[in-house]
């Protein structure tokens, strides 16, 4: 009797069962939509002219990757991925490929002939990379999707200053005010932004937030600590309960450095 590679249920006709075989045709869907989507990220990533928008953590502690390459990174694996199995399976199923040469193409003719590809063996393994570079791809968009609070409008209207919030993508250069329609520009707000928080105290877990928020670049706190360690960072007080507490402008400061120091601004 015939198993299911994937969940192990009974499959008659195949090695992948119905229900597989649907989420399988499901994350081939998503594969497509992911590599437009990574696409149109990038062609519009290369025309920006700030290169630095939006730092995304790599999972790693270590140096934060511009968002353009995370996402650059994912739309490689995708292809790469997909084509590897596209090619699999004229050799081993013996199909004819007839899609085009885009990444979406080739998601799109994989999922055109998921009823060859089940009959095959090896389509656990298949299922599993298509899962794993589905997962990739979407953190790497949702880096992007997220929007950072930018604070209070702030403008000035008929009825006082507009206490609308304001909300964003990092790679909008123009903040529009939902409410009264003002026009923030994004280099003026984080200066305005930066001005506030900079001779704030924070803790370790504080600031982390603050650097992310302010700079897009996840850290772990070890790496806070390690800054005060190595005396980059100054320790300027302690908590009630002993925690050190930092300057945000002196880790926006070092933050600045160091991306000076490898070739970023
Ligand atoms: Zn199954
Ligand atoms: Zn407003």
């Amino acid at each position: 009797m015939n198993r299911c590679v994937n969940c192990s249920i009974v499959a008659l006709d195949a090695f992948l069962c119905t229900n597989c075989t649907a989420v399988l045709r499901a994350d081939l869907t998503s594969a497509e939509w992911l590599a437009n989507e990574l696409d149109v990220t990038l062609t519009r990533q290369s025309r920006t002219a700030a290169p630095n928008v939006g730092y995304v953590h790599t999972g790693s502690d270590e140096t934060p990757l511009p968002f353009d390459e995370r996402a650059s990174i994912a739309a490689a694996l995708l292809r790469n991925t997909l084509s590897t199995w596209a090619r699999d399976a004229t050799e081993s199923r013996g199909l004819v490929y007839d899609g085009d040469t885009t990444t979406a193409g080739i998601a799109r003719w994989l999922r055109g002939n998921v009823d060859s590809l089940r009959q095959s063996a090896t389509v656990g393994e298949l299922m599993d990379g298509v899962a794993s570079v589905v997962r990739d791809s979407v953190r790497a968009i949702d880096a992007r999707a997220m929007k950072i609070f930018q604070g209070p409008c702030h403008a000035p209207t008929a009825f006082g200053k507009c206490q609308a919030e304001l909300w964003s993508h990092r790679s909008e250069p123009i903040i529009l005010c939902v409410e009264c329609g003002a026009s923030h520009t994004w280099t003026g707000r984080q200066q305005w932004l930066d001005a506030i928080i900079e001779n704030r105290l924070l803790t370790a877990a504080e600031l982390i937030d603050a650097i992310y928020l302010r700079r897009g670049i996840m850290l772990q706190e070890k790496r806070i600590h390690e800054w005060a360690y190595r005396n980059r960072l100054r320790v300027r007080g302690k908590t009630f309960d002993r925690r050190p507490l930092y300057r945000a402008g002196d880790a926006f400061k070092l933050i600045r450095k160091q991306e000076r120091a490898s070739g970023r601004r």
